[in-house]
């Protein structure tokens, strides 16, 4: 089964999301916890998310991919910009109980100066802070392009976080094809090669959520600008290609490309024609 999707607006509740995604041929989306510049999150109608678990059973659906705000900063220099993305993390992850047993993604963060050991030193504290055993989300480390003082952009860093973290089986990793070609692992001409080395370092059994998008820079530039499939550097057949590879079967793909629904619905369409 092929779980496909895209990046969802989460403004007029989750059973919408889901009636949403249900019109764009999707069946499986991700969706931001709450406002993506991080302000306070909605509070939950326990009627709106148990009609979402309805939908998501009654299609088929493969596991959600909820999205931290994405300007947090977990491994920040400033202990209120840490205390901040821990409140919010923490928060969701409770509020994720409501949608139980699917995935919660966050950027790792940057280190802005401190280095690369002492970023991950705060990343590794603050999830040991807020991952708790008996949660039923697992917690995903997103790779990164590598952008400026980025942590993420290489494997051998998520693995060095995923080796610290107290309950390893509530933490895996999502893989944006965007960013692994941005930081330079060559998926358009061997994507056989970058999921061995993959599979080396943290082991493909911790990958559990691909986003699917082409980006506007050749592999290697560390910028992180996504661009439509097939509109960009990475190119049709090599989005194809990841999206299909034996390897990743199952995984939940969610596109995260610059479209509105109908574009999205063009995309989700293409992805499945193979
Ligand atoms: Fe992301
Ligand atoms: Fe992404
Ligand atoms: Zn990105």
């Amino acid at each position: 089964m092929l779980f496909l999707g895209c990046h969802l607006s989460s403004a007029d509740g989750f059973l919408r999301m889901g009636e949403t995604a249900l019109q764009i041929g999707a069946n499986t989306f991700a969706f931001f916890t709450r406002n993506p510049r991080g302000g306070k999150a909605k509070e939950i109608d326990p009627a709106d998310a148990a009609a979402l678990r309805d939908l998501c059973r009654d299609h088929d659906f493969g596991p959600l991919v909820a999205h931290a705000p994405y300007t947090l900063n977990p491994c920040s220099d400033k202990e209120r910009v840490r205390e901040f993305a821990r409140l919010c993390m923490r928060e969701d992850l409770e509020r994720m109980e409501h949608l139980p047993g699917n995935f919660y993604n966050f950027h790792p963060g940057s280190h802005v100066g401190q280095g690369r050991a002492q970023g991950i030193r705060l990343i590794v504290e603050l999830l040991n802070d807020i991952i708790r055993p008996d949660q039923s989300t697992i917690v995903l480390l997103e790779t990164m392009a590598g952008k400026g003082s980025e942590i993420g952009g290489s494997f051998e860093e998520l693995k060095t976080i995923i080796d610290q973290v107290r309950y390893p089986d509530r933490i895996g990793v999502c893989m944006d094809s965007c960013h692994v070609s941005d930081a330079g692992y060559d998926i358009i001409g061997d994507l056989d090669g970058v999921l061995e080395e993959f599979d080396r370092i943290i082991g493909l059994d911790k990958l559990h959520a691909l986003h699917v998008n082409d980006s506007k820079n050749p592999p290697g530039s560390r910028k992180d600008r996504h661009a439509p499939v097939g509109g960009g550097e990475i190119g049709e057949k090599a989005i194809m290609e990841f999206v299909h590879h034996p390897r990743l079967a199952g995984l939940p793909c969610v596109l995260e490309t610059p479209n509105d629904l109908e574009g999205y619905a063009r995309e989700i369409a293409l992805l499945r024609s193979e």
